[in-house]
């Protein structure tokens, strides 16, 4: 078929009452343009765009061209029309056998698969399509799902969202399904905002619209120079740039903290993130000192401590001198265990009087010890990577335990240390060489200036005065 049957083949096959308009090129790209009007989706605009542009090519083609010239050039615009007529075309068919599910409290896998017509079978054919399969059995509320249902039974793409910017598509092949994740890049805003403190932290967070979860982790920064707990004061004020995320144009969550600031009492302080060439990320003060320690000081939130680290301390009952090799935290049972540093599980299971024991191996040989868990955190087993700050287990009293609580050691090189002072005289989690430190400076200059756009005094401005330490020549 030459191409204009071929257009006036598919146009009637998809749109029988409008082939007669097919006289021109023209008349047809401004049908298809009247056609998609109404139709409000980016697909749609996008389609117009193009038709539009086509529509325009027309005059110019028509001066460039002579009379032969004018015949090919219009039929190849129509075979350009005619594709994107058929392209609108299946993409209006597919989206009529298109099924959006939310999961909701109580639902089953079988349960939203035979709500849009689908069978067990059919269930156990993705499931059983490839390891990736088992995202579909870890779905909560919320989550969304799409089938695509082009004829009863047949479920040819299934689109599993687990967050509005991640997820998975199954798409049939043959008789399996192939997955391949997908992941939408949202847009990321900055947003500067500022607080003062007349109640607490948080009730200042709210008054300034900053998420509860962003006031949390600002808390986490400045927690190793502010007791947010004791030090805020009447008055104190903050400003923080965070990002905020969008997808197509809406909200869906925030992102890092770029940089904050904090006065206490008077005194300024303030922490820019900073990524360093090799792809650390940590948080910095503004004379680029970490301000992230390499170990957490203690390994719960909240703790009561009942026996400290003692090389000669006596045994109770045998009343002779058995060295206690760690710090006992006592806690309710169930309350959550933090890794208190980066590092390699390598060992998760019982082991003798430690009962249920968690043995993490960290950069730099160093070794912390978790014992008397009443249990594991999920996912943690021997060889498992876990992060500093991260949930491994729980406090219990198995083992040789009297009562609920951790005990916690800290190994240096296979000798045991005091794990409350320790911490103190090991270096900070990242440190920034001169060369760090001159792109350190570059990157904290900008975002300070923007921190304290309201306080054209701060102190913090100054950093950026500073010349650069003599020692990078
Ligand atoms: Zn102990």
């Amino acid at each position: 078929m030459d191409p204009i049957s071929t257009a006036r083949h598919i146009f009637k096959q998809y749109y029988p009452r409008n082939h007669l308009m097919l006289a021109s090129a023209l008349s047809a790209g401004l049908v298809l343009v009247a056609m998609l009007a109404p139709e409000e989706s980016a697909h749609g605009d996008r389609l117009r765009s193009e038709i539009n542009g086509l529509v325009g090519n027309i005059d110019e083609l028509r001066a460039t061209s002579g009379i032969s010239g004018e015949r090919s050039a219009t039929q190849q615009i129509m075979e350009n029309v005619a594709k994107a007529a058929h392209e609108a075309a299946l993409q209006n068919a597919e989206r009529a056998f298109v099924t959006q599910v939310t999961v909701r409290q109580g639902d089953t896998l079988s349960s939203l698969f035979s709500q849009v017509g689908l069978s067990a079978q059919s269930l156990s054919r993705v499931i059983n399509s490839s390891d990736e399969s088992t995202v579909l059995n870890r779905l909560f509320p919320g989550n969304k799902l799409s089938f695509y249902v082009p004829e009863p039974g047949q479920l040819k793409r299934l689109e599993v969202f687990t967050s509005p910017l991640e997820g998975f598509v199954f798409t049939l092949n043959e008789s399996r399904y192939d997955v391949e994740p997908i992941i939408r890049t949202p847009e990321i805003v900055q947003v500067v905002r500022e607080g003062r403190i007349a109640d607490s932290l948080f009730l200042a967070g709210q008054r300034a619209e900053i998420p509860a979860n962003v006031i949390m982790s600002m808390a986490d920064v400045f927690g190793g120079v502010i007791d947010f707990l004791l030090d805020p004061r009447q008055g104190d004020e903050f400003s923080i740039i965070y990002e905020e995320k969008y997808l197509d144009g809406q909200f869906v969550g925030t992102g890092q903290i770029l940089a904050a600031q904090f006065i206490n009492q008077g005194r300024e302080h303030a922490a820019v993130r900073y990524e360093t060439s090799a792809g650390e990320a940590g948080f910095f003060s503004p004379d680029g000192e970490s301000m992230t320690k390499a170990f957490l000081k203690n390994p719960l939130d909240v703790f009561r401590i009942s026996s400290n680290f003692n090389p000669n301390r006596m045994h109770p009952i045998l009343n002779t001198i058995r060295a206690h090799r760690g710090t006992d935290y006592a806690a309710p049972t169930g309350t959550p265990v933090r890794a208190t540093a980066d590092g390699t599980v390598t060992w998760a299971a019982r082991n003798g009087s430690y009962g249920k024991l968690i043995v993490i191996e960290h950069q730099g040989s160093f070794e912390t010890k978790y014992a008397h868990l009443n249990d594991y955190a999920s996912g943690i087993k021997k060889g498992s990577r876990v992060r500093q700050g991260e949930i491994i287990g729980y406090v219990g009293a198995t083992g040789g335990a009297t009562g609920p609580h951790l005990h916690y050691e800290f190994l240096v090189g296979g000798v045991h240390k005091d794990p409350r002072t320790i911490v103190d005289q090991l270096p900070l989690a990242i440190a920034l060489d001169d060369t760090e430190m001159v792109r350190f400076r570059k990157h904290s200059q900008e975002i300070l200036r923007q921190l304290t756009k309201n306080r054209p005094d701060s102190r913090l401005l100054s950093y950026n005065s500073y010349p650069i330490s003599t020692q990078q020549l």
